[in-house]
């Protein structure tokens, strides 16, 4: 069945039909989901769209190629919505693709606790959704799913029925689309910290006041695989955030764990949790500056069996790479100089800027510069409910390298 044949009311809609140039089609044609600004017809009336209209976007001899967001004022003109040129995108279209989401997810999880929707790897440009049970964070990073916020939590409701709605529109691709910074209830209330589980624990974000969504799902395969070296460790997790590797680590079985963090909402996050765990006898919260705890304790000369480092992005836009990779370098020479020989470091990076293997480079680097060796144990991305449109393979950010060093 075509998407055109399930809408509400067998509506017919003609949306403004745009060429793309002669000769810059290929790309489109097979199967990228992105038009650039300079690959389509930017004739006047093209120009006077508003932004995140839907468009149909022809091929230069007219064949249709699928719906498409449109923006006039951004590098990335096009984003794909269906390849049905027949399309109607309406509160069903979004449902449709929440359903879909979901389904993956809960085949994925089985608890409801993830990154629900990922954007273009959903079919749903521009959009982040992270579910916490009840509650749903939303991310809208383009103005497609900024105008149609309303259909988009009337489409929610169908779906999940939440309790409670968080908008987290404070992204920096908000600026490039012109849309303004809001962080607000949407629907429903909020009584203290949220409660989400993750790899059988239990964990607390608070989405309104937290980093980005409130919990990153991204790493909880790099945590459980590092949680099962952790077992009679002496741990810590720098940059530890609400306590993610932390805790996991505890209840594994390490030693004791030491939770690094700078931010004092973010540790007693991490705290709650390790009482929640019932491993708060072996959890230590420490609010400090990363890179200066790791050299305060390098010169004390302490070490870890498992030494965690998963910061915020180093490498925030193109200007930053030169002095962010030195900061990956200096992140691995420190944290190696602290893991125990015959040890564990979990190296990370979620700078989308900086690729897999100039991550490993720096990563490999510091190592040297530690003066030390080691075998990488694992390469990872984030977890499979970060989804990655096959033709978008640089959507990939995260990076996890995990090292038994010597
Ligand atoms: N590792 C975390 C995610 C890191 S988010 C997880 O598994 O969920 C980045 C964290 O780094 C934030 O909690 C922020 O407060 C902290 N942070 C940023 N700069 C820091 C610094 N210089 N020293 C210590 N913590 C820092």
């Amino acid at each position: 069945m075509t998407e055109s044949t399930r809408t509400e009311a067998n509506k017919t809609v003609k949306y403004p039909s745009i060429h793309l140039q002669a000769g810059r089609q290929k790309r489109v044609v097979n199967g990228h989901p992105w038009v650039y600004s300079n690959e389509v017809q930017m004739d006047a009336a093209a120009k006077a769209l508003p932004a995140g209209s839907p468009v149909r976007l022809l091929e230069p001899s007219g064949k249709p190629v699928g719906i498409f967001t449109f923006n006039p004022h951004t590098l990335v003109a096009a984003r794909l919505l269906s390849t049905d040129p027949a399309a109607v995108i309406d509160g069903a279209f979004l449902e449709r693709r929440l359903r879909a989401a979901t389904e993956l997810r809960d085949r994925l999880f089985g608890r409801p606790f993830y990154r629900l929707v990922h954007a273009e790897a959903d079919g749903l440009p521009g959009l982040i959704l992270d579910r916490f049970g009840d509650v749903v964070t939303v991310q809208a990073n383009s103005a497609f799913i900024d105008q149609r916020m309303d259909l988009l939590l009337e489409a929610l409701d169908r779906v999940l029925a939440p309790r409670a709605v968080i908008l987290r529109n404070d992204s920096n691709q908000r600026g490039l689309e012109g849309l303004a910074e809001e962080n607000r209830l949407a629907k429903g209330e909020l009584d203290g910290p949220i409660r989400l589980e993750e790899n059988g624990s239990v964990f607390f974000a608070d989405p309104l006041g937290g980093q980005k969504t409130g919990w990153f799902y991204d790493q909880r395969d790099n945590r459980a695989f590092i949680a099962g070296l952790a077992k009679g460790a002496r741990v810590i997790d720098f940059y530890s955030y609400n306590g993610g590797f932390a805790v996991q680590c505890a209840l594994a079985g390490a030693e004791s764990v030491v939770a690094v963090d700078r931010s004092q909402a973010a540790l007693d996050n991490a705290a709650r949790a390790a009482e929640a765990n019932g491993v708060a006898a072996r959890f230590e919260a420490r609010r400090a500056d990363a890179f200066e705890e790791m050299e305060r304790l390098g010169a004390a000369e302490e070490r870890f069996g498992v030494v965690i480092a998963d910061p915020p992005a180093f490498v925030k836009s193109k200007k930053d790479l030169a002095a962010g990779s030195r900061a990956y370098r200096k992140m691995t020479r420190l944290a190696a100089r602290i893991t125990a020989p015959g040890g564990y470091l979990l190296c990370a990076s979620c700078s989308h800027n900086v690729d897999p293997p100039a991550f490993a480079e720096q990563v490999a680097r510091g190592l040297t510069d530690a003066g030390r060796t080691g075998r990488i144990l694992r390469s990872a991305g984030a977890a499979p409910d970060h989804p990655v449109h096959p033709h978008l393979p640089e959507s990939a950010y995260l990076k996890a390298i995990v090292m038994q060093l010597d």
